[in-house]
């Protein structure tokens, strides 16, 4: 395997019809409505970037990763997930 297979809420939306009527939103990464996938997608980028970043099949990503300006606040929603996830909440 040359890249790890993870993805985040809009590649399973669009693969798929799951997210149809689903509560949250997989185009969102933090807030109430984020998708928890697309939340740890990028929570998972951004604690393996170190990594990533000398791979380039995931260069681009870990570039757009970033770009982002709101990592504290993915940070914080990916910590309310894996807890809601942990007491089964989420
Ligand atoms: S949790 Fe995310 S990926 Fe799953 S159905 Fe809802 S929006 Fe789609």
């Amino acid at each position: 395997m040359t890249k790890p297979y993870a993805a985040g809420g809009a590649y399973i939306s669009r693969m798929s019809t799951y997210c149809k009527g689903c509560a949250y939103d997989p185009k969102l990464r933090t807030g109430e409505r984020a998708c928890p996938f697309t939340t740890l997608y990028w929570d998972f980028l951004d604690r393996h970037k170190e990594t990533f970043v000398k791979n380039h099949r995931m260069s681009q990503q870990v570039f757009g990763l970033n770009k982002l300006k709101d990592v504290p606040e993915l940070k914080l929603r990916a910590e309310q997930v894996l807890n809601g996830l942990s007491e089964g909440t989420i």
